[in-house]
C-alpha cells in the first residue's frame, strides 16, 4: 500500500464540477404522459435525472422518473416552483402556461405554436403549402368560409386540441351553428380550413439542436381512424422524391422557428404530389414511437440530446422495416382492459413485436393505452405480422 503512486490529480475547471456520465443536468418535464415516460425511459439508460410535473397520481412517467411533482403544468406559479429543481425545462405535452415557460427557458415558441391558427399564420409567411384556412369568430364569418372554400368544411378549435377532439366537419352551410356549438361556440377561438383530400398523411420528425443544426428522421405514414393516429408504417411507402420533398417541407418548417429538441411534422400528400403542412408538435410524437425499436437513436433520445446541447444521434433506421399499432380503449373499465390484454397476449407471440403499456390509471374508449412496435426484414414481412396480431386476412388499414 505504502508503495503505491498517489492518484493523479483530477484536471480541474474553475467553478464547474466534473461530469458525471453523459450529464449532470437535472431535466425538468411539464406533462407526464406517454411521452414524458419513454423520455424518462432513454433518460434513465443515460443516467441522466428526470423531474415530472403533472397533476395525476400515478401518471404513466411516475413509475420511471426521479421525482414526481403532482401540480398543474397550466399553472405559472407551479411551474415556476418547478423550474427550480431542474437545470433545463422541456414539454411532452404542448397545453402547458407557454407564457411562463417562455420567459424561464426563451427556447421554443410554445405560445405560437400552441394555437393552431397562429402557427399557419407563421408557417404560411415562410412560403410553407397549408390547407386554405381563415379565422372566424360569427355566424356570418363562418358562413362566408364556407362560400370560399366549400364543404365539406374543417372547422377547428385553435388551442387545447389533440386526437382530433377540437375538430368537427360541417358538411353543408345548415350544420354550422350545431358544429360551431359541438366545439363550445366562437368566445374559445375557432378557425376553419380549405378540406383536403389526401392520398396520405405523412410525418417528418425534425430535431434540431441548440447551435441550430438539424436532422431529420425517416418520413413515415400516419393512419388515423376518427381522427386519432392508429397505425404508422416507416418508411412511408413513398417515390424517393415524394420523400425528399416531404424532408424538406418539415426542415424549412423547423428552420423557421427557434429553440432545440425534436418537432414533428404532420404533413399531407395530395392526388398531384404536392405536400401541404398539416401542424406542427413540439416535441416527440405519436409518428415516432417507432423510433424506439427501429432507428439507432430514438426521438425520445434525440430530444434529451438536443436540449442538453451534446451531440445529436444518427436518426436512420436500423431495422427495413417498422409498423407502430396505437392500443386505444375499446371499452371503458375492465371490459376495456381485457380486450387489450388480448391483443397483448398476441403480439408476445410475434416475432420482433415490442409491447408498450403506459399503465394509465383510468381506462377509456379511444384513449391512447400503449402500443406495439413490429420491427422485420421488409414492409411486406410487418403488415403480415400485424394481420397476425389483428386476426384478419389482409392489411387494410382502416
Ligand atoms: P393531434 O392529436 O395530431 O394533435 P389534432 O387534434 O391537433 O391532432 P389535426 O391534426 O388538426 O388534429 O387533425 C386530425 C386529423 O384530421 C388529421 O390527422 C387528418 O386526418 C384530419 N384533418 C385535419 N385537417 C384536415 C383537413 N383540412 N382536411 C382533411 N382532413 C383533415
Ligand atoms: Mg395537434
Ligand atoms: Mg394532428
Amino acid at each position: 500500500r505504502a508503495s503505491m503512486q498517489p492518484a493523479a490529480p483530477l484536471p480541474e475547471r474553475q467553478g464547474v464540477p466534473p461530469v458525471h456520465g453523459v450529464s449532470n443536468t437535472v431535466v425538468g418535464v411539464l406533462g407526464g404522459g406517454q411521452l414524458g415516460k419513454m423520455l424518462c425511459q432513454a433518460a434513465s439508460q443515460m443516467g441522466i435525472k428526470m423531474v415530472i410535473l403533472d397533476p395525476l397520481q400515478g401518471c404513466p412517467a411516475s413509475s420511471v422518473c426521479h421525482e414526481h411533482v403532482v401540480g398543474s403544468f397550466s399553472d405559472g406559479d407551479a411551474v415556476r416552483e418547478f423550474s427550480k429543481r431542474c437545470g433545463v425545462l422541456t414539454v411532452e405535452i404542448e397545453h402547458v402556461d407557454a407564457a411562463t415557460l417562455e420567459k424561464l427557458e426563451e427556447q421554443v415558441p410554445y405560445t405560437q405554436l400552441q394555437d393552431k391558427y397562429r402557427q399557419k399564420k407563421h408557417f404560411s409567411k415562410f412560403g410553407i403549402l397549408l390547407p386554405d384556412f381563415m379565422e372566424v369568430d360569427t355566424l356570418h364569418s363562418i358562413e362566408e368560409a364556407g362560400e370560399r372554400f366549400g364543404y365539406p368544411l374543417m372547422v377547428k378549435s385553435k388551442r387545447l386540441a389533440y386526437d382530433g377532439r377540437g375538430n368537427a366537419v360541417a358538411q353543408k352551410k345548415e350544420d354550422l351553428s350545431s358544429v360551431v356549438a359541438s366545439l363550445g361556440g366562437f368566445e374559445h377561438g375557432l378557425y376553419v380550413e380549405r378540406w383536403t383530400p389526401f392520398v396520405k398523411e405523412l410525418s417528418v420528425i425534425v430535431a434540431r439542436s441548440r447551435d441550430g443544426s438539424t436532422v431529420c428522421y425517416p418520413v413515415v405514414e400516419t393512419i388515423h381512424k376518427d381522427n386519432i393516429c392508429h397505425i404508422v408504417e416507416a418508411p412511408a411507402e413513398v417515390s424517393a422524391k415524394i420523400k425528399k420533398s416531404a424532408t424538406d417541407v418539415a426542415e424549412k418548417a423547423i428552420k423557421s422557428l427557434e429553440g432545440a429538441g425534436v418537432f414533428a411534422v404532420e404533413l399531407f400528400l395530395t392526388e398531384d404530389d404536392e405536400i401541404l403542412l398539416n401542424e406542427v408538435a413540439p416535441r416527440p410524437h405519436n409518428s415516432g414511437h417507432h423510433t424506439i425499436e427501429s432507428c439507432y437513436t430514438s426521438q425520445y433520445e434525440q430530444h434529451l440530446r438536443a436540449i442538453l446541447g451534446i451531440p445529436l444521434g444518427d436518426p436512420s433506421m436500423k431495422a427495413p422495416a417498422a409498423i407502430m399499432y396505437n392500443i386505444l380503449g375499446e371499452d371503458e373499465g375492465e371490459a376495456g382492459f381485457f380486450l387489450a390484454h388480448q391483443l397483448i397476449q398476441r403480439a408476445l407471440n410475434i416475432p420482433g413485436a415490442s409491447v408498450h403499456w403506459y399503465a394509465k390509471p383510468e381506462m377509456r374508449k379511444q384513449r391512447k393505452m400503449g402500443h406495439i412496435t413490429i420491427v422485420g426484414p421488409s414492409k411486406a414481412s410487418v403488415k403480415l405480422r400485424l394481420d397476425k396480431l389483428l386476426q384478419r386476412d389482409t392489411y387494410d388499414p382502416k
